[in-house]
């Protein structure tokens, strides 16, 4: 019980050392424990020995606790500072190449005479951009491959909806192409130097003359909800029972009977015509037409410049016609294409654009 009663506050202030030394050869005298449980007394003896072994197994056991703790302590340490390199690299990966230049122009502007180069330094700005760089390129390769399969799409669109005229001569009518080249005069930095980024400008213009030739395509049906009586192509002619190609399609309406004009245009044709009726035929950019039939009346003049959905006329049953419906064709340079596959396919196409 010696322990005890020689731990006082001047020994806890000694040199660490001594107090270990002190505590590890402290002199124990035999003991004895006497405990009274309910009116029986017990002795127990702690000799000498057993209190020595006691106290230096509880410092051992100490002395490894603290040991564990301050590896622990060493370990989380490392860990923090490699974590916080790593952030360090993947920050300067993340930046720009333009920044990741100027670090490393930085680096070698502030160098002076026999200050030793600091080789990592150098090194991970060098792997940045590297990095920088490959990440650049199989993004570029990415986007590129994107753009050239929407084409083949937007191409084949266009030929199923018979559009066989030439997109870049389609496009440029009345029509500014909006093309790297011109973002590059508007102040863009853009300046494409490998293989891929010219073949995206070259893709990025190829789309961007395909979507103008679906905007010169009118989306909309030039009534409301209507219905289709009669579609386009082979049929046999109501007068004469023969195969005859019928170059647009019937609508009937269930709504009003205003006929609006499809696409914003020109008039070319409002009057009379012995198999159209009462028609309209009206010019809208890049070589298309459309052309309205059987009208019951015109509400345009030849000359008339309008706009898409202004009105051309009124559903009617005029010229070679069964009953009362509304005849419209579109063509492309001429040559008819199916209005309602145009319009469906057209109709998709802008939901890619908005
Ligand atoms: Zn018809």
């Amino acid at each position: 019980m010696q322990l005890v009663a020689r731990l006082k506050l001047p020994v806890l202030v000694r040199s660490p050392v001594r107090w270990v030394q002190w505590a590890w050869n402290h002199p124990f005298e035999d003991a004895r424990l006497i405990v009274d449980q309910a009116g029986t007394v017990s002795y127990f003896s702690l000799s000498a020995h057993v209190q020595t072994a006691i106290a230096r197994s509880g410092m051992i056991l100490a002395a490894a606790v603290v040991v564990v703790f301050v590896g622990l302590s060493l370990s989380l340490i490392s860990l923090a500072w490699k974590n916080a390199t790593l952030n360090e690299s993947q920050r300067l990966r993340a930046h720009s190449e333009t920044k990741l230049f100027s670090a490393l122009k930085d680096y070698y502007a502030n160098f002076r005479p026999g200050q030793e180069i600091d080789d990592s330094r150098v090194l991970e700005l060098i792997n940045a951009l590297r990095d920088h760089d490959q990440q650049m390129q199989s993004l570029e390769e990415r986007v590129s491959r994107q753009l050239a399969a929407l084409n083949k799409g937007l191409g084949r669109g266009l030929s199923i909806a018979g559009i066989s005229a030439n997109p870049e001569r389609m496009a440029r009518a009345n029509t500014k192409i909006r093309t790297i080249e011109g973002a590059e005069t508007q102040g863009s930095d853009f300046v494409p130097v490998s293989a891929n980024a010219r073949q995206i400008q070259s893709e990025l213009q190829t789309y961007e003359q395909l979507m103008a030739v679906y905007r010169k395509i009118p989306p909309d049906s030039p009534i409301s909800r209507y219905e289709v009586s009669s579609p386009y192509g082979l049929r046999s002619n109501p007068f004469t029972g023969k195969q005859q190609f019928h170059p647009g399609i019937d609508l009937t309406t269930r709504g009003d009977k205003k006929v609006r004009v499809a696409l914003t245009g020109r008039v070319a044709v409002a009057g009379y015509h012995a198999d159209y009726g009462n028609a309209v035929i009206v010019e809208h950019s890049g070589g298309v037409r459309t052309i309205y039939g059987h009208l019951e009346s015109i509400d345009v003049r030849v000359g008339d410049q309008i706009k898409q959905g202004d009105v051309v006329g009124i559903v009617g049953s005029t010229g070679l016609s069964t009953g009362t419906h509304l005849h419209y064709e579109i063509l492309v340079d001429g040559q008819r294409i199916d209005p309602l596959i145009a319009m469906t396919i057209v109709k998709n196409v802008q939901l890619i654009e908005n």
